[in-house]
C-alpha cells in the first residue's frame, strides 16, 4: 500500500471502521460484551485515524503529530485519575470538546473558501448547522459540566418568560443562518455564532435536578450531530456516519431515560416543569420531626438477612462513592454460603451516568443473572425479607408515587419499601440528587445504618465471617 491512500483504499478503510463502530455500539448494549464492544471501538478508531492521516489532501504532519502528544498526555493523565463518580463531568466535558471542534472547523472552513472565492450556498449552509448544533453543543455541555462538577447549582434555574426567550433567540439564529447563506455576510456569521452559543446555555439552565441524565444523552446526541455536520463540510463519509450513530444512539438513550422516569422528552427540553426541588423538601422535613427516623446497628442488619430466603441489594449514586461493590460482592457470597438469595436491583436513573450500578457491579465479578431490571426484580420485592439500600435515595424515593407536588413526581421507582424489613446504608440525613426527602426512611419497615457505605458493608462481612450475632 502506498501513501498518500487513494481515495478509493480510504473509503474502504472508512467503510471498515464504520462497521467496527455498529459492532461496538451492539457490543456495548451488555455488560457480558462491553468490552469487546470497546476493544472493536478502538480498532475503528486507529483504522479512521491511520486513513485519514494516510489520505492526501493532509498537510503538516509535524503541527498534526504536536497537536496530537499534547491531546494524548493529557488524555492518558485524565483516564489514569478520574474517579467513577466524576465520569459524567468528564463526558460533558468531551461533548464540549465536539462542539467547539465543530464550530472551529466551519469557521476555518468558511476562512478559507471565503478567501479562495469558493462559496456557496450549500456549503454556508452546512456550515451554518455545523456552528449552530456545534455551538448550542459547547455552551450546553459547559453547563452540564458545571452543574454535574457543583461548580453552580444543579437546581434548575428559571425565570419569567424563559421559553419566550429562547423561541426568540432560536428564531433569530434562524433567521441570520438565512441571511448568511444567501448573502455569506460576516456580520450575519458573528451573530448567529453568538446567539448560538446563548442558546445552548439558555435551553440548559431550567434543567436540573433529577432530569441531569436525560440532559447528558441529549447532549451527547447534540454532539453526534455536530460531528456529522462537521462531516458534510469536510466531505468526510465516515464523520457523518459516526456522527449520525453517536446523534441517533443518543436520542435514542434520552427517550429511554425519558421512559424510565415516566417524562416527556419535550417535557424535559423545554424547562422540566416541577423541577423545583424546594417544593416538597421542607413537607418531607416536617414529616421527618413529625415521625422520627430509625436507625441501626450492622448487627441488627446482619441478624435479619442471615435468616433470610431473599435479599435484594439496591445500589445507588452512594455506592460509587464509597467504592463499596467489591465489599458488596463479598457480603454477597457470605450469605450465598448460607443459603440466602441474592439479587441487585437496577434503577435506569441510578448513579450519576446511565449503566453507572451495572459498570459497578461488573467491575466487582457480580454475575450478570443476579443484576436485574427495574420491571424484572419490582414483583419480586413483596415476597423479599430485606433490602439493603446501598447509598440509593431518589430511586426509591415513594414521594414519586405519592406525592403529586412532589419533583419527582411520577418517576417510576424500585419499591424496596414492599420488602419486610429495609435498611439504607448512608453518612446522613441529607437527601439524593433531586434534593427531595425520602418518605422511605418514615416507613416502620425501615431503618438507617449511618456511616460510609464501604465501613458499613466490611462490617457487615466481618459479622457474618465472624458467625454473626
Ligand atoms: P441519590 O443521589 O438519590 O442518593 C445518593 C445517596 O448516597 C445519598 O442519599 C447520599 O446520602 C448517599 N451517599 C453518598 N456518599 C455515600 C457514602 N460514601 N456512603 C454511603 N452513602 C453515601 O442516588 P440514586 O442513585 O438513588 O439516584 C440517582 C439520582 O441522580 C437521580 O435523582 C437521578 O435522576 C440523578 N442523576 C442520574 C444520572 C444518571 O445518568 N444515572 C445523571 C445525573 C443525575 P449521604 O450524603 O447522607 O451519605
Amino acid at each position: 500500500m502506498q501513501l498518500p491512500l487513494s481515495p478509493t483504499t480510504q473509503a474502504l478503510a472508512y467503510l471498515v471502521s464504520a462497521i467496527l463502530f455498529i459492532f461496538a455500539l451492539k457490543g456495548l448494549t451488555h455488560p457480558a460484551t462491553a468490552r469487546r464492544g470497546n476493544l472493536f471501538g478502538m480498532l475503528g478508531m486507529a483504522i479512521a485515524l491511520g486513513a485519514t492521516l494516510a489520505g492526501a489532501e493532509v498537510q503538516g504532519y509535524w503541527l498534526i503529530g504536536f497537536a496530537g502528544a499534547i491531546g494524548g498526555v493529557i488524555g492518558i493523565v485524565v483516564a489514569r485519575r478520574i474517579q467513577m463518580t466524576a465520569m459524567p463531568q468528564l463526558v460533558a466535558a468531551l461533548h464540549s470538546f465536539v462542539g467547539m471542534a465543530a464550530v472551529l472547523v466551519a469557521l476555518g472552513t468558511f476562512i478559507n473558501r471565503a478567501q479562495a472565492g469558493t462559496l456557496d450556498a450549500l456549503l454556508i449552509g452546512e456550515l451554518s448547522a455545523g456552528i449552530v448544533i456545534g455551538a448550542i453543543t459547547f455552551t450546553g455541555s459547559v453547563i452540564a459540566f458545571a452543574k454535574l462538577q457543583g461548580i453552580m447549582s444543579g437546581a434548575p434555574i428559571k425565570f419569567l418568560g424563559q421559553h419566550a426567550l429562547n423561541a426568540l433567540i432560536a428564531l433569530t439564529t434562524i433567521a441570520l443562518a438565512v441571511h448568511f447563506a444567501s448573502t455569506g455576510s460576516w456580520v450575519s456569521l458573528v451573530l448567529m455564532t453568538l446567539l448560538a452559543f446563548a442558546l445552548g446555555g439558555t435551553l440548559i439552565i431550567p434543567i436540573g435536578g433529577a432530569d441531569m441524565p436525560v440532559i447528558i444523552s441529549m447532549l451527547n446526541s447534540y454532539s453526534g450531530w455536530a460531528a456529522a455536520a462537521t462531516g458534510f463540510t469536510l466531505h468526510n463519509h465516515l464523520l457523518i456516519i459516526v456522527g449520525a450513530l453517536v446523534g441517533f444512539s443518543g436520542a435514542i438513550l434520552s427517550f429511554i431515560m425519558c421512559r424510565a422516569m415516566n417524562r416527556s422528552i419535550i417535557n424535559v427540553v423545554f424547562g422540566g416543569f416541577g423541577t423545583d426541588s424546594s417544593a416538597s423538601g421542607s413537607a418531607g422535613a416536617a414529616v421527618a420531626a413529625e415521625k422520627g427516623v430509625k436507625s441501626a446497628s450492622v448487627e441488627d442488619a446482619v441478624y435479619w438477612m442471615e435468616d433470610a430466603n431473599r435479599v435484594i441489594v439496591v445500589p445507588g449514586y452512594g455506592m460509587a462513592v464509597a467504592q463499596a461493590q467489591h465489599a458488596v460482592k463479598e457480603m454477597m457470597e457470605l450469605l450465598q454460603a448460607r443459603d440466602v438469595e441474592v439479587r441487585f436491583a437496577i434503577h435506569p436513573v441510578a448513579g450519576r451516568m446511565p449503566g453507572h450500578m451495572n459498570v459497578l457491579l461488573a467491575e466487582a465479578d457480580i454475575p450478570y443473572e443476579q443484576v436485574q431490571e427495574m420491571d424484572e426484580i419490582n414483583p419480586a420485592f413483596a415476597s423479599t425479607d430485606v433490602v439493603l439500600v446501598v447509598g440509593a435515595n431518589d430511586v426509591v424515593n415513594p414521594a414519586a408515587k405519592e406525592d403529586k407536588s412532589s419533583p419527582i413526581y411520577g418517576m417510576p421507582i424500585l419499591e424496596a419499601g414492599k420488602a419486610r424489613q429495609v435498611y439504607f446504608l448512608k453518612r446522613s440525613m441529607r437527601p439524593g440528587y433531586s434534593g427531595v426527602d425520602n418518605l422511605l426512611f418514615y416507613q416502620d419497615n425501615t431503618s438507617l445504618i449511618f456511616g460510609d457505605a464501604k465501613d458499613t458493608i466490611e462490617g457487615m462481612v466481618s459479622s457474618l465471617k465472624g458467625g454473626g450475632h
